[in-house]
């Protein structure tokens, strides 16, 4: 697997740069952020010799033990993107973990995040998660949205840098389009510059939806082991 992760991400880069064109876009504005929750720190040592700078994980006690074997290439060179449920009484660890959590989806958890981001003398990037699909379990409704991002302007510490959402799993395409659609309509209400949409299975749809960032785990580096590797639930 790890042999050929250099040329799927090749293929992802082409295949995002003609996506992009196609849709009158320019590919230099869409990020790939690379999904590594449930992979050994093994493949973290592949992505990163692979040029991979943008990493998205779902557990912090996961990414904590996972991360720190690379100290050296992951300063300053890589983005460690938090896309899991935020706890509260975690928020200090996921700062100090993560230099970007995109999953913030109520009041209490961007303040803890914010409080964490100044005692650390740190400022956060976030994006607001959006609930667009009715299998989801987290996120904020979308009509919520502008509310929450401006209260959380208003904290020191944080920078609201846009919104994230993640699409129905359905092989109804409609359903699809109307997520993104409201996804879309939601960030131009919100401001910033991040619109984080599109995984392995939609991200040509979220292209042409207007995504900045896509979040590709699968694509990148095959099926997921079942478990998590460390932590049931953190
Ligand atoms: C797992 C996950 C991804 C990546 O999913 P793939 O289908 O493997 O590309 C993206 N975003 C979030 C929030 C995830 O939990």
């Amino acid at each position: 697997m790890e042999l050929d992760l250099r040329e799927r991400y090749a293929r992802l880069q082409a295949d995002l740069a003609d996506a992009a064109r196609a849709a009158g876009r320019s590919p230099g504005e869409i990020t790939i952020v690379a999904v590594t929750k449930k992979q050994p720190p093994e493949v973290i040592a592949a992505a990163l010799a692979a040029g991979i700078t943008d990493f998205g994980e779902n557990y912090l006690q996961e990414a904590r033990t996972k991360f720190p074997c690379h100290p050296e290439p992951v300063e300053g060179r890589v983005r460690k993107h938090f896309i899991g449920h935020v706890q509260t009484n975690k928020a200090k660890a996921i700062v100090q973990t993560f230099d970007v959590v995109q999953s913030v989806d109520r009041i209490e958890a961007g303040r803890a995040l914010a409080r964490a981001a100044r005692d650390l003398g740190k400022t956060l990037p976030i994006l607001i998660q959006l609930n667009v699909s009715p299998a989801e379990r987290f996120g904020c409704p979308p009509e919520q949205a502008p509310a929450l991002a401006e209260a959380l302007r208003a904290e020191p510490g944080l920078l609201v840098a846009g919104v994230m959402a993640i699409g129905p799993l359905t092989a109804d395409r409609d359903a699809l389009e109307r997520s993104f659609a409201l996804a879309a309509k939601t960030f131009e209400r919100v401001g910033g510059t991040i619109l984080s949409i599109g995984m392995s299975g939609d991200w040509r749809e979220a292209v042409r939806w207007g995504s900045t960032m896509i979040r590709v785990g699968t694509a990148l580096f095959g099926q997921r082991p079942a478990a998590p590797l460390i932590g049931a639930k953190n």
